[in-house]
């Protein structure tokens, strides 16, 4: 059994590990580089352990301190969270040739998956569609230009071991491929250390959908079902929500379905995310993430289902509490995240917040390591906050955001909470009616006005 994670993360991501933890009765160890040590993550756990220096590569990337901290402290499993060494195969294996259970898919899974072209071959196998390209690496101009010609232009370029929206390029006609893929393949070298690089359609109006699935070591596997992540910014994620306004619900039953054979099929295990851009009534799969995501609380909101915990029980050998038949999705929910940002020029705003109150009532959720005096370090990303609320219908959770919104405050510092309660009384918002672009276009109007 279980009896004491060690959280090799930081911020609300650390909190919401140590909280379920706590709930199941299990110790937590907090490890922290020296600009956290006054972190909640931190002053919550049982046990906490100094790994390194502010920059991340010494401390929550420094495999070895973690290690010696789980060791020192005695902890059975690492939650890795998202982000930092999450979909680190190396780290996974490392753990567990330690005697250490890794709460998360095995390292051949993250592995597969990691990369992203053995990752669409995986899937397409298993079942799952994927959008039309090179089916593999593409290595020189030729080749390029007839796949090109092949699928249609507009192509995007894509990192084979990309992630975070580097490395990509669109086309819009054969003159310009060759740059594009050059410079590519350069950006994904520099970047990655891996410079292969593939072709895919470059869809042009598609929404962000994406399926959560979690398997057990039992061969159980359940979909949560879809979670829309469609307004974003420069590929990065700003406001999700669960049910799609896009799909009904026997278009979620029938993806959710192909999706749970495919990981039945795969034999995975733990929680997983299967990213799809949609367009015209088609689902094309772009990736799948073998870790927790960042929108993970808008499925719990409507699932009532705990995806931490069910990581942990999972990670023990435990078979998954639900059958696909106990799923019941019920109501609306959405999730803003809160970056200490300008709103408008995304201008990083650390420093000290002053005054500290958060929204609350019924539905309400806000998963943040935020307090009043604490000081927000320069050298993390900038989500302080995820503002999560859930309605019976999506009316509902929109006025409920609307209010949640106003009784938010973070003094001190700028925060994106402006933006969101601007952005939620558009029109095409309250409609539903919104793709991947719509986000961009909208804050390029901003700045027209
Ligand atoms: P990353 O791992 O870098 O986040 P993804 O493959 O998940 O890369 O793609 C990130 C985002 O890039 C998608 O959410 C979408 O906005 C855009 N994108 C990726 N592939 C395509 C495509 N074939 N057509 C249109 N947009 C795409």
């Amino acid at each position: 059994m279980i009896e004491k994670v060690l959280i090799a993360n930081r911020g609300e991501i650390a909190l919401r590990i140590h909280r379920a933890c706590h709930e199941m009765g299990i110790k937590t160890v907090a490890v922290h580089s020296t600009a956290d040590e006054n972190a909640m993550h931190v002053r919550l756990a049982d046990e906490s352990v100094c790994i390194g220096p502010p920059p991340s590569p010494d401390s929550y990337l420094n495999i070895p301190a973690i290690i010696s901290a789980a060791e020192i402290t005695g902890a059975d499993a690492i939650h890795p969270g998202y982000g930092f060494l999450s979909e680190n195969a190396k780290f996974a294996e490392i753990i567990e040739k330690h005697g250490i259970i890794f709460i998360g898919p095995t390292a051949e899974h993250i592995n597969l998956m990691g990369d992203k072209i053995s990752a669409k071959e995986a899937v397409k196998e298993a079942g799952i569609p994927v959008v039309p390209g090179s089916d593999g690496e593409v290595s020189n101009i030729k080749q390029a230009k007839k796949i090109a010609k092949k699928i249609g232009y507009p192509v995007i370029v894509k990192a084979a071991s990309g992630g975070g929206g580097r490395g990509m390029k669109i086309v819009q006609d054969e003159e310009a491929l060759e740059l594009a893929v050059t410079s590519a393949q350069r950006e994904a070298e520099a970047a990655f250390g891996d410079g292969t690089v593939y072709l895919e359609k470059f869809l042009t109006t598609p929404r962000h959908v994406e399926i959560q699935i979690l398997a057990d070591t039992h061969g159980n596997v359940v979909h949560l079902g879809e979670r829309d992540c469609s307004l974003q910014r420069r590929h990065q994620k700003v406001l999700e929500e669960s049910p799609s306004p896009a799909l009904n619900s026997a278009q979620r039953d029938e993806i959710g379905e192909v999706c749970r054979k495919a990981v039945e099929k795969l034999g995975y295990r733990g929680a997983g995310t299967i990213e799809f851009l949609y367009e015209n009534g088609e689902f094309y799969f772009i990736e799948m993430n073998t870790r927790l995501q960042v929108e993970h609380p808008v499925t719990e909101m409507i699932t009532g289902i705990d995806l931490v915990k069910e990581q942990i029980r999972v990670a023990d050998g435990l078979p998954l509490k639900h059958k696909q038949e106990d799923v019941k999705f019920s109501g609306h929910a959405i999730e803003c995240r809160i970056n200490a940002e300008d709103p408008f020029t995304f201008m990083p705003s650390p420093g000290q917040v002053k005054d500290y109150h958060t929204p609350g009532g019924l539905d309400v959720r806000v998963d943040s390591g935020l307090y009043a005096r604490y000081h927000i370090p320069p050298h993390y990303d900038s989500m302080i906050a995820k503002l999560i609320v859930h309605g019976k219908t999506r009316n509902e959770c929109l006025m409920r955001l609307r209010r949640s919104l106003e009784e938010y405050v973070i003094d001190g510092i700028k925060t994106t909470i402006p933006l969101h309660q601007k952005l939620i009384r558009e029109d095409d918002f309250i409609n539903g009616d919104y793709n991947i672009h719509w986000l961009e276009k909208y804050l390029d109007s901003l700045v027209a006005d």
